[in-house]
């Protein structure tokens, strides 16, 4: 019966309907139904049904083939897909990537970016030693000023949370929380080197 499938034109798989996919489908599930029961020899081994599609699908007469006792259900086309009988090429083939594509997108898009690890190592000790200072003061601190910490920073992107990764807008922010790039990441290291060496004298210089 496959064999018989493999010998149609593209033009003719196409045009094969919904009812006469079902139809064979069903009959199909008919004759294993009966293979199941231990009915595997005999003139009577296979259904008259099943022979007979057989012989249309050889003929390329698959527009004939139906069967009275197919559920009604099953020939509506919504129910197509539920089925899980089809054993045609194109749909086994695409029903296990086609339902995960798109949650894999909406859950890209709904992911929070992640504050960067090699900052939050950066900062971690000498923040504490400076007492949690201020991204501005750390920046005055360091002879700059926050603004001029990231020259290539883009304006929608919340500067607190990509150089400290906390902000108090949470996820309200109206800008990006986005994680640091390489060369940001080098450039605040860069910029803040002071800080980072000598956290104590921020401190020193507050009181
Ligand atoms: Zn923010």
């Amino acid at each position: 019966m496959i064999k018989a499938f493999r010998q149609f034109s593209p033009n003719a798989r196409s045009k094969l309907t919904h009812g006469s996919k079902t139809s064979i489908l069903w009959i199909v599930l008919l004759q294993a139904r009966r293979f199941t029961l231990g009915k595997m020899a005999g003139h009577d081994a296979c259904l008259a049904e099943f022979s007979e599609m057989v012989r249309d699908i050889m003929a390329k007469n698959c527009a004939n083939i139906s069967h009275v006792e197919v559920p009604t259900e099953l020939l509506h086309p919504t129910v197509k897909r539920n089925r899980g009988l089809d054993t045609s090429v194109e749909s086994s083939g695409r029903a296990p990537t086609d339902p995960g594509e798109p949650e894999q997108k909406k859950q890209k898009g709904s992911m929070e970016h992640p504050y960067s690890t090699e900052l939050a190592e950066f900062f971690k000790g000498s923040l504490r030693d400076a007492g949690n200072p201020k991204l501005g003061a750390i920046a005055i601190y360091c002879g700059i000023t926050k603004e001029q910490l990231l020259p290539d920073f883009a304006k929608q992107d919340c500067r607190q949370f990509l150089v400290m990764g906390t902000c108090m807008f949470g996820k309200g922010c109206k800008f990006h929380h986005r994680t640091a790039n390489k060369t940001q990441i080098e450039t605040i290291k860069d910029k803040f080197k002071r800080f980072k060496t000598d956290p104590l004298g921020m401190k020193g210089e507050k009181k």
